[in-house]
């Protein structure tokens, strides 16, 4: 049965079982859904006669004998055998696999792979692949499932490989017995979608991408299952949408276009066409007769907290409260600054709320929140408290939603279901978008403000090293100030890496003796942080080394210099992050990438720094870096919530709309899924995921 223990269902060794465990292979059901990440054809079968050297060749035999001897020396057992088929006889020799005498049985057929050399005086299939013949290959003579059997050792947790690793073949032999219960998985698919889109029952095809016999029954198998990863993820989203629009919040806010109009007039700048496309957006949001839900994506730079503050202007004008929640109290404080700035012509007077403050303070701030008298709240997760009560929060406005957990943000939903507003700097493709954020409507800042020159950015080599300190010394000079970002806080006998601590003893001590350099890292308290990162923001500070810990979205424009470490060990979103860090004001800027060492980088790698030094958009970037790595290991699975896609394509835009057109059919027409409560009990697996990060 399905929820069998695999302990039942297999034979194996404990060590195994475990394994598996680690793997997530717990029951029969978990073993099926386990999908091969690739395939390789060994399906031509090749005559004795035909046998060709130096080659792989797969040929189906009869073991005339075999026998095995020392090698000359003793130390490793040969086993030689001789084989047959209708053409004609070949040799085979294996070395070292001495239990090889315990298992081949004289007189049988079988399949063997191998290559065929010359050894001394004779050829011979060396060391092959073999498999007793039956009805179903498994290994060879067929389009073979190849399995994620490194899964562990990819994720970093064990670089060696482990006794007791799961092969490919061990999966292939234990899992195809296990074939018939993929009967039982229960299709989910209403019979009318799966005709109209032609797709094979799930069971179908869970066997076709397990042991598929040809390679358009492998076809229709991955399109059926990459069919509900897609249908599924969109289906969860769009039904959260409906669900949210649900709530009939009364909240409407009337655009007042003259108002905004005024808003925009007052600026030092005139806004660009992204922010006004996004501000018109919003203010149509904020008309209807449910609660908005609206993600802002945007480069680092792009202006996304003025369109913020014309949003907080539309709600506050109604009467309204609103609240702006960021990840740190740097970024607070920095919001707090500008909309302060821009506001003030508006009456408009931010608060800050930040766990930095005297509990007094915040019970004071709380009761004006409570009471009203605050319009507009900034702060940190000291928002999210429980004790704290809104008059009437009308605008809920998130900061780097990304790095808020979806509980957090599920909290400020409570207060009356206000509008929300989520700004991010993390481009994601727009196909991407659609099917990770569909529950949100989505607006681009793709322009940035006019006369930002573009960071200049170099791959340096070592030798180079010495020259760019004294480039960064000379800027110094100038009265500007510089990022160097290390991978690691402390050096690590494993990783041949510079590190932060040590190498900024070198830094102050050695190398820039004259200047002001400061330390940041994850390691320190919070306080430490801010107050390192204030006196950055207030030049203090001339140097600022830091681990990746540096925030997102400080602005320091007098920064014209980010110079990182290890820079293949980062993501290329991550790396795109750190240099707008600099190019902020109205000096050139340079972002200088140092690798830890030429040997061994792999192409990817190098790619990935290439595509930083001639691209400056992050939405360009994210597309090469989705390309080059995967969403998995580009977003990380964990912290996106990006479901692990094994078989859809993400850069399959016509399947993506396709599924998300008939998912949208169907809530259109059963907006709470009562006639499918397979598909309703899908999305609650998947908001599971979804939840738990
Ligand atoms: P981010 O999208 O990274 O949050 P910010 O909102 O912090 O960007 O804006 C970055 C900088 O650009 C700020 O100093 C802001 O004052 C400035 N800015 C925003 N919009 C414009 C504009 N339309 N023209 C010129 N400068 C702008
Ligand atoms: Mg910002």
């Amino acid at each position: 049965m399905l929820n069998t223990p695999l302990q039942e269902a297999i034979k194996t060794t404990a060590r195994h079982l475990r394994r598996l465990e680690e793997m997530g292979i717990k029951t029969v059901e978990d073993f099926l859904k386990y999908l091969p990440r690739a395939y390789t054809d060994s399906r031509e079968v090749r005559k004795i006669s035909e046998l060709t050297l130096g080659e792989t060749n797969i040929i189906r035999a009869k073991l005339l004998s075999f026998s095995t001897k020392q090698s000359f020396r003793g130390r490793m057992p040969i086993t030689t055998g001789l084989f047959a088929d209708d053409s004609g006889n070949v040799q085979t020799v294996w070395f070292n696999q001495p239990y090889l005498s315990r298992v081949l049985q004289e007189g049988k057929e079988y399949l063997l792979s191998g290559k065929l050399k010359m050894g001394k005086g004779s050829v011979a299939l060396q060391n092959p692949v073999y498999e007793l013949v039956r009805p179903d290959a498994l290994h060879m003579a067929r389009i073979v499932p190849v399995y994620p059997e490194t899964e562990l050792e990819r994720a970093g947790t064990n670089k060696r490989k482990t006794p007791g690793r799961i092969s490919s073949k061990w999966i292939r032999e234990k899992l195809y017995p296990l074939l018939r219960f993929a009967e039982e998985i229960p299709e989910f698919l209403p019979e009318e979608i799966r005709k109209r889109h032609r797709l094979l029952p799930l069971s179908a095809a869970l066997r076709a991408v397990h042991f598929p016999r040809t390679e358009a029954e492998l076809a229709a198998g991955r399109r059926r299952l990459a069919f509900d990863e897609l249908f599924i993820l969109q289906l969860t989203a769009l039904h959260r949408k409906l669900e949210w629009r649900r709530m009939h919040s009364k909240k409407q806010i009337p655009a007042n276009w003259e108002l905004i109009k005024r808003f925009a007039e007052s600026l030092p700048w005139p806004l660009t066409k992204a922010q006004k496309k996004a501000v018109y957006e919003i203010l149509r949001d904020l008309e209807k007769p449910y609660p908005m839900s609206r993600l802002l994506e945007g480069d680092v730079g792009s202006g996304k907290t003025v369109v913020a503050a014309a949003a907080i202007l539309a709600a506050t004008q109604t009467g309204y409260q609103t609240c702006l929640l960021a990840p740190t109290e740097i970024l607070s404080r920095q919001h707090m600054r500008t909309l302060e700035k821009v506001l003030k012509p508006f009456n408009i007077e931010p608060r800050l709320l930040v766990g930095a403050l005297s509990s007094s303070e915040k019970k004071r701030i709380y009761t004006a929140i409570e009471g009203g008298e605050i319009k507009l709240v900034v702060g940190t997760h000291a928002l999210l408290q429980e004790k704290l009560t809104f008059k009437n929060l009308g605008l809920a406005i998130i900061d780097e939603q990304h790095r808020f957990g979806v509980r957090q943000r599920e909290i400020l939903k409570t207060h009356g279901s206000p509008h929300m507003f989520f700004l991010t700097a993390t481009p994601i493709p727009r196909t991407l978008a659609l099917v990770l954020y569909g529950e949100h409507d989505l607006s681009t800042l793709d322009e940035m403000p006019p006369g930002r020159k573009p960071v200049v950015t170099r791959i340096v080599p070592e030798e180079k090293r010495r020259d760019a300190y004294t480039w960064i010394d000379k800027e110094i000079e100038k009265g500007r100030q510089a990022f160097i970002i290390f991978p690691l806080i402390d050096p690590s006998p494993l990783l041949e890496t510079k590190a932060a601590t040590a190498e900024w003893q070198r830094l102050s001590q050695e190398v820039f003796p004259n200047r002001c350099v400061g330390l940041l890292h994850g390691q320190m308290y919070p306080e430490e942080k801010d107050s390192t990162m204030e006196a950055f923001r207030s030049h203090k500070i001339d140097i600022l080394v830091s681990t990746a810990v540096v925030e997102v979205g400080v602005d320091v424009p007098n920064a014209t210099i980010m110079m990182i470490e290890g820079a293949e060990r980062f993501g290329l979103a991550q790396l795109h992050q750190f240099r707008g860090r600099v190019g902020r004001g109205a000096h050139e800027s340079f972002c200088f990438l140092f690798v830890s060492s030429q040997q061994g980088r792999s192409l990817s790698e190098v790619q990935r720094l290439q595509a930083l030094v001639r691209y400056n958009s992050g939405f360009k970037l994210a597309e090469i870096d989705l390309q080059l790595r995967g969403p998995g290991e580009v977003y990380g699975t964990a912290q996106s919530g990006i479901p692990d896609l094994r078989m859809a394509n993400l850069n399959d835009a016509k399947q993506i709309s396709e599924t998300r057109e008939v998912a949208e059919k169907i809530l259109a027409e059963d907006p709470e899924l009562k006639n499918y409560p397979e598909l309703r009990l899908k999305i609650a697996e998947q908001e599971n995921i979804a939840i738990d990060y």
